[in-house]
């Protein structure tokens, strides 16, 4: 971490910082030097391949002012691992750069590596560099994550082919439920519905456990964040198919289940809200079998949704009878 700035102010400077607050996070990583050296150093498992992803958050933005620290670094962090998970690796270690506003409180910063260390320990990674500077804009944070795959078994989004069932892992929609939970909005719900879902906004699961053991079963596969159908869009554009999904079949949790209940318009934030950090793939209906397998194992749901169908038949989602649902009756814009 290359000190941007060594001044003293309200709260240590950038020296110390590293020291005091960040060193410890990398303690678990030979190949970070405690943060003291230019470059860190990874060397890759024989046969295995490299896997990065990057994501920014800005506050105000991607996060609300208020939000706790811990969980903003949890969010952050667990981002990061949902896409290492969907494309079937194991995540070893990060990156992170942190510029810090001008009220951002020292009290903060170790309340955020706080929450780092616990989720650090959660999913066996260490932080192994990174850099810190000062901003006069609002706080911004980003996080590179890097895992690790057997050569040639990444899960990419092109696979799919007509004829796949459509899988998602865990449930829909909490997460955009949560943060309508934080707008003062859903207040019909009792408060352990709303605490639920506002920790599913706020603190996301990757499917670490899952992504994995999805090599060589999934034919395509992506963590949801845009929400169900503008991802699966993604899936179907790049696998140059259609998808037919049931909506029926979509699993909600008890609480998403009492909010649609009572706001049948909320489920478009089901099919379009977004930040659900769940895996979708597919898979030829011969491997359901590793499918299931595959979920009980790593202890995560996974439910058949639909099925990849030809590209012309383009992306829908059905009822019970089999008849489309218009997405725009579902008040559903960005499609
Ligand atoms: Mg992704």
């Amino acid at each position: 971490m290359a000190p941007a700035d060594k001044a003293e102010g309200a709260r240590p400077g950038e020296f110390r910082l590293i020291e005091e607050v960040f060193a410890p996070l990398a303690s678990g990583a030979a190949g970070a030097f405690a943060l003291k050296d230019d470059a860190a150093l990874y060397r890759a498992s024989t046969g295995w391949e490299t896997v990065l992803t990057v994501d920014a958050i800005v506050a105000g933005v991607h996060f609300l002012p208020d939000d706790p620290p811990e969980s903003v670094a949890r969010k952050l962090l667990r981002v990061n691992l949902s896409d290492i998970a969907a494309k079937g690796a194991v995540p070893k270690g990060y990156l992170l750069v942190t510029a810090w506003a001008d009220d951002t409180s020292f009290d903060w910063i170790k309340r955020f590596a706080s929450g780092l260390a616990e989720d650090q320990e959660r999913y066996g990674i260490s932080l192994w560099g990174g850099d810190t500077v000062r901003t006069s804009g609002p706080l911004m944070l980003s996080l590179t994550a890097i895992g690790e795959l057997p050569q040639g078994t990444l899960l990419a989004r092109g696979g799919a082919h007509p004829g796949d069932d459509i899988y998602v892992s865990g449930t829909l929609g909490d997460a955009a439920l949560g943060l309508e939970v934080l707008r003062a909005k859903l207040d019909d719900l009792s408060p352990e519905d709303r605490a639920q879902l506002v920790r599913r906004y706020r603190e996301p699961e990757p499917r670490c456990s899952l992504g994995p053991r999805l090599r060589g079963v999934a034919s395509a596969s992506l963590d949801i964040s845009d929400g169900l159908f503008a991802d699966l869009g993604h899936l179907c554009g790049q696998s140059g198919a259609g998808a037919r999904i049931e909506m029926d079949r979509l699993p909600l949790s008890d609480a998403a289940r009492r909010a649609v209940e009572g706001q049948p318009e909320l489920f478009q934030l089901i099919v379009g809200g977004g930040d659900d950090y769940e895996i979708l793939f597919a898979a030829p209906p011969e491997k359901a079998g590793q499918v299931a397998a595959a979920a009980a194992e790593a202890s995560v749901s996974v439910t058949r949704i639909g099925e990849v169908r030809e590209t012309d038949e383009g992306v829908k989602l059905v009822d019970r009878a089999g008849q489309p649902i218009p997405l725009k009756q579902l008040g559903y814009r960005h499609f």
